[in-house]
């Protein structure tokens, strides 16, 4: 009885390759769903000019909690939106949001803060998106000016179809917007580009300033990348700043601003406008993190 009962039994084991797919395809049916009850969150991740200690912006950050899996991270659900195209959706759905969010925080502190909100723009919505159609009805909709706008492209969104990126980056920068290159120094782009396109910003990759407490290599890439942006007149942030030695180092290398757990995690809008409020009644340089 027991051997028949054991040989009948479905098999446990399934090859990793398969419920990964089953995994993603299920993502994706959620996500449409999920966008579609507007289940989906921003949050605000502050990013602090490291020679002042006032918050210069925030950036946009998606959040996902699903009913059964829990938190999903964006690290997750974004690819799978990217491959199924639902990006789209999901991107004008952040830029509209965050624009609101800002013409909120400025309708409660009676004026404008004198702060941006950072969006991500995917290389998928560059592509295939009229992004600066999308970017121009969330200003027009919240009537906020084009300079509270950072829009955070990836080296990704310019390999493609140059010719295309060098028009969507000028539509950007004729509605007034920032632009800035995110993740810089982790794709593919030729640094030709670099120079021939109008950057405003350039964001040095966390994986790089995490690495300078225990790396000189990484010390040396950072200080190469602040060099560069400062030759060709642009400014820089440093993402994934976790502690105040890294902090105070990227503050001497001349690294304009900052983000990164030792300030503050991604916020809810309130308490995002409530850091802001903090920061700005302390003005010690960099001083240690709010709660
Ligand atoms: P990103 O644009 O490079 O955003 C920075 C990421 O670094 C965020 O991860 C942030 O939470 C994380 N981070 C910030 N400070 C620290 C730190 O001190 N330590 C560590 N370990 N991490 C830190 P998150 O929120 O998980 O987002 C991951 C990526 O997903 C983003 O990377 C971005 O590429 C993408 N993403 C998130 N929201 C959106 C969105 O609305 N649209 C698009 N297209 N992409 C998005
Ligand atoms: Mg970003
Ligand atoms: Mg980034
Ligand atoms: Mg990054």
């Amino acid at each position: 009885v027991k051997q028949a009962k054991a040989a009948g039994k479905p098999q446990v084991y399934e090859p990793r390759e398969a419920s990964a797919a089953r995994r993603r395809f299920s993502i994706e049916t959620e996500l449409r769903r999920a966008l579609d009850k507007d289940q989906l969150r921003l949050f605000y991740q502050p990013l602090i000019n490291l020679k002042s200690g006032e918050v210069a912006g925030f950036e946009a950050l998606a959040r996902w909690t699903h009913e059964d899996r829990g938190e999903i991270s964006p690290t997750e659900f974004i690819p799978v939106a990217e491959e199924s195209g639902l990006i789209l959706q999901l991107g004008r759905w952040a830029m509209d949001r965050a624009a609101q969010t800002v013409a909120e925080w400025d309708r409660q502190a009676g004026e404008p803060l004198p702060v941006y909100v950072g969006v991500n723009l995917s290389a998928i919505q560059v592509a295939r998106d009229n992004i600066a159609e999308v970017v121009e009805s969330a200003l027009r909709s919240t009537g906020l000016a084009g300079n509270r706008l950072t829009l955070e492209l990836t080296e990704s969104s310019i390999v493609q179809d140059p010719g295309r990126a060098m028009r969507v980056f000028e539509a950007l920068k004729a509605l007034d917007a920032t632009v800035a290159m995110d993740d810089f120094g982790t794709g593919y782009s030729s640094l030709a580009y670099l120079q021939r396109l109008p950057i405003d910003v350039l964001k040095i990759d966390k994986s790089f300033v995490t690495g300078m407490m225990r790396d000189p290599d990484a010390v040396a890439i950072v200080r190469a990348v602040l060099s560069l942006a400062d030759a060709l007149g642009m400014s820089t942030t440093a993402e994934g700043v976790e502690t105040v030695e890294l902090a105070t180092t990227l503050a001497t290398l001349g690294c304009a601003s900052g983000q990164g757990y030792y300030f503050a995690r991604p916020l809810e809008a309130d308490a995002a406008l409530e850091y802001w409020k903090g920061r700005r009644k302390k003005s010690a340089p960099i001083g240690p993190a709010m709660s």
